[in-house]
């Protein structure tokens, strides 16, 4: 219904090289936390980073759906990978594409799109979650140039970054409409990473602060106009939205796909658990709240390559997506039973990857927040 062949193929080559690539390797990935450079290279030749980015600038040129089925099969075998992929494609480039001149374009879409650069996406502080509109980072300006002072925190993949969207307040006194975003040189004079935060899962991606002390950028790495960085923010993290919710889609298909053959082979009572009423019960409940998910998020991905705002279909989608999947990897989890919890079963590793989901690109409550926004404009 919302898909065509072109998608299906598209999702074809994603589920065969997460199949091969991705599954035997995503254990140790979390062990070692360390996502191999053949495999992003890997991830990069195959176009996976620029599905979304126009030919002309080195992508795929593809459309929303089918960015969805991409990220749907590569974290069903391993979301550090689509959290890769959703970081090249909607935070690290979304905002390029909305407000970035044809010379800003040029420069940053192509490296990005082959997987040869990274742009981390530098919205977050310390005392500023939620609430982003209240950061204090300043950029004051100073002949051709801003200088750019504050604290960036929990930013995906910084130590692997070769640039980063900074967002600072260049009108303080206007609040969130004094905002606005600067590219900045991660090897810049000034730049500096904290240490990486000891995460409880997800552990293949790097996440830590990114310091700016006096930090010269000139004004032709303005992104978009002054005071109108929260406007690229907000509709950057709307289309983020959809790729987080895939990624939950695809952690609640593996937490089935392991799940079911180990209720089939297990035996208590002198039955399979698959036998227990009490069990297919909870299975058929996690299997209908995920279809309801996958639905959300395909209308969202439709919806999106139709030209219709999105906002409240994308954050509907990452709301439900995100919470049944903690729901679901839970339940699976609940299905092994003692060895659910034990670092052998991959169960134990979901559990861990999917926490963060209803947290990151807007936690629950803030979804909430839109999707009543939206109905009471
Ligand atoms: C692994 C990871 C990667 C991340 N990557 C990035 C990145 O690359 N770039 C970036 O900029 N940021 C990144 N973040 C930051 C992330 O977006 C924030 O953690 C998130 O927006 C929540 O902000 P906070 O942690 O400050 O929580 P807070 O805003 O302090 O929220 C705490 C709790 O209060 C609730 N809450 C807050 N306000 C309200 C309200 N008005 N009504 C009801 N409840 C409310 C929240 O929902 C939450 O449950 C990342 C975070 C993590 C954990």
């Amino acid at each position: 219904m919302f898909f065509s062949q072109e998608h299906e193929l598209v999702r074809e080559l994603a589920r065969d090289f997460a199949k091969k690539i991705l599954e035997p390797t995503a254990q140790e990935m979390d062990e070692k936390e360390d996502f191999p450079m053949d495999i992003y290279n890997e991830m990069g030749r195959l176009g996976f980073f620029g599905i979304k980015i126009p030919k002309e600038y080195g992508g795929l040129g593809l459309d929303t759906r089918s960015y969805a089925c991409v990220m749907e099969e590569l974290s069903r075998k391993n979301v550090c990978a689509g959290v890769l992929v959703s970081a090249a494609n909607s935070l690290g480039t979304a905002p390029i594409l909305l407000v970035g001149t044809e010379e800003q374009k040029q420069k940053y879409l192509p490296p990005i799109a082959g997987g040869k650069s990274f742009m981390a996406f530098g919205l977050t502080e310390p005392n500023a979650g939620s609430d982003a509109g209240s950061m204090t980072a300043s950029a004051v300006p100073d002949g051709d140039s801003y200088i750019l002072n504050g604290r960036k925190t929990f930013i995906t993949g910084a130590p692997i970054a070769d640039w980063i969207t900074v967002f600072a307040k260049t009108s303080p006194e206007k609040g969130s409409k004094g905002i606005t975003c600067f590219f900045v040189d991660m090897k810049q004079q000034g730049v500096s990473i904290g240490k990486q935060e000891e995460k409880m899962g997800q552990r293949a991606i790097p996440a830590c602060d990114v310091l700016l002390e006096d930090v010269r950028v000139p004004k032709s790495e303005i992104l978009g106009d002054i005071d109108k960085g929260f406007v690229t923010a907000m509709k950057t993290l709307s289309v983020g939205r959809i790729g987080v919710a895939c990624q939950a889609l695809g952690v609640s298909e593996n937490a089935m796909d392991l799940a079911i053959p180990y209720m089939k082979e297990r035996k208590q009572f002198g039955k399979t658990l698959s036998k227990f009423q009490g069990l297919q019960f909870l299975l058929a409940e996690l299997e209908t709240k995920l279809n309801a998910a996958k639905l959300l998020i395909y209308n969202a991905a439709y919806e999106m390559d139709a030209g219709r705002d999105v906002t409240k279909a994308a954050s509907m989608a990452k709301y439900y997506a995100t919470e049944t999947c903690l729901e679901i990897v839970s339940g699976a989890l609940q299905m092994f039973g003692g060895y659910g919890y034990s670092k052998e079963y991959p169960i134990e590793r979901l559990y861990r990857d999917a926490r963060v989901m209803t947290i990151y690109e807007g936690t629950t409550q803030v979804q909430q927040m839109v999707i009543a926004g939206q109905l009471l404009k």
